[in-house]
């Protein structure tokens, strides 16, 4: 670690990374020396390129099994809900599994790479957090009936952000239903007479749910994911959930889960009435957009012929999620291409302006970035 100041004055934050990346092949992995040519010819060029994680499962008591049966994935946990596919929450934070970044996670590679993965505008408004999660759920049961704080409230308890997010519905089997919203505006203390009486469930605007379906979730919107639905969830970094009704449902161990009602009291906007679907327009061989808000945007791209993007108005990180067909990407002067398969997601850094899409066939992914207020 001496040669760690040198490093670094003399190759800024790469001299962090190759200091770092010595310092561990000196502790226990000599093994790797002669890789060491490599990756730092690839550190020096600031050769970043699209970057897949390993997800991180989270088993769930309504959790399903259309992970390995829909995306054909190995090792999925029993009762597996959610599939963390980009993730700086903590403990639960992405790990590289492409490339000669493989086996660093996305933390590290925020702090060393800064406005070269995520944009400049985007690192000097979020910092080192990265500020997005993009996860599947997948809920063979009903999911309890839930609300996240905003920004302000989050901060003021919880010390992290609060969580907008958003759903694009990948599978939705026969009768399969969602809550969004209450179904008329009520006042706060209709709201503690239903939790005192037991039926909130009297007050909530349920949704038929079909594939393809998009909702935007602000905080503050009272919303369940029902029984027999998979769907990607964009969202803030934050894993805030007050959860306010649980059907009377026990764990594992035979105890009802916790409610949160009264810290929820605060957090739920009682005007949130109806949220409905938002309605989109996909565009052949084009992206079109489904949501837009501050902490992101999300698009529809769909595509059946390779296609050419250059990027330069947006100063930020975009994620490609595939959620049907599949597709290979090559990227700026590179000829190497990184395969996305249904259900699988890359991040490309902002450094990159150049995408080179070839589909399979019939291609849909969704593409997410975030337009800060200097970067429209
Ligand atoms: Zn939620």
């Amino acid at each position: 670690m001496i040669l760690l100041p040198f490093f670094i004055v003399l190759f800024g934050k790469k001299g962090l990374l190759l200091t770092r990346f010595l310092f561990a092949i000196d502790c226990k992995c000599t093994n790797l020396v002669p890789n060491i040519k490599i990756f730092c010819d690839n550190i020096m060029s600031n050769n970043l390129y699209p970057l897949k994680f390993t997800p991180v499962y989270k088993t769930k008591i309504w959790g399903g099994n259309k992970f390995e049966k829909i995306f054909n994935r190995h090792g999925v946990p029993a009762h597996c809900g959610e599939s963390w596919e980009v993730s700086d929450v903590k403990q639960s934070v992405s790990v590289v599994s492409n490339g000669f970044l493989k086996g660093n996670s996305l933390d590290e590679l925020v702090e060393i790479y800064m406005g070269d993965l995520v944009g400049d505008s985007v690192y000097e408004t979020f910092g080192n957090l990265f500020p997005l999660l993009v996860k599947f759920i997948d809920a063979s049961d009903d999911l309890s009936v839930q609300v996240h704080p905003d920004d302000e409230l989050a901060w003021a308890r919880h010390n992290c952000p609060g969580k907008t997010e958003m759903w694009y519905v990948m599978h939705a089997e026969e009768n399969a239903k969602l809550v969004g919203g209450f179904n008329r505006a009520i006042t706060k203390e209709e709201y503690v007479a239903a939790v005192d009486n037991g039926n909130v469930h009297s007050l909530l605007n349920v949704i038929d749910v079909y594939e393809g379906d998009v909702f935007f979730v602000p905080p503050g919107c009272v919303h369940a994911i029902g029984k027999g639905v998979m769907l990607l969830e964009v969202q803030q970094t934050s894993d805030i959930t007050y959860r306010i009704f649980d059907y009377n449902r026990r764990d594992e161990n035979g105890e009802l889960r916790e409610l949160h009602t009264k810290e929820a009291l605060d957090a739920l906007d009682f005007d949130c009435v109806n949220n409905k679907k938002q309605e989109y327009h996909p565009k052949n061989n084009a992206s079109a957009n489904l949501v837009n808000c501050k902490y992101f945007t999300t698009n529809i791209f769909e595509l059946d012929m390779p296609i050419e993007r250059d990027f330069p108005e947006i100063d930020s990180f975009i994620i490609y999620i595939c959620v049907e067909g599949g597709c290979d990407l090559e990227w700026d002067d590179n000829k190497d291409r990184v395969h996305i398969a249904c259900g699988e997601t890359v991040l490309v850094p902002a450094a990159i302006k150049n995408l080179r899409f070839f589909p399979e066939g019939s291609t849909k992914l969704l593409e997410v970035y975030i337009q800060t207020e200097n970067n429209n």
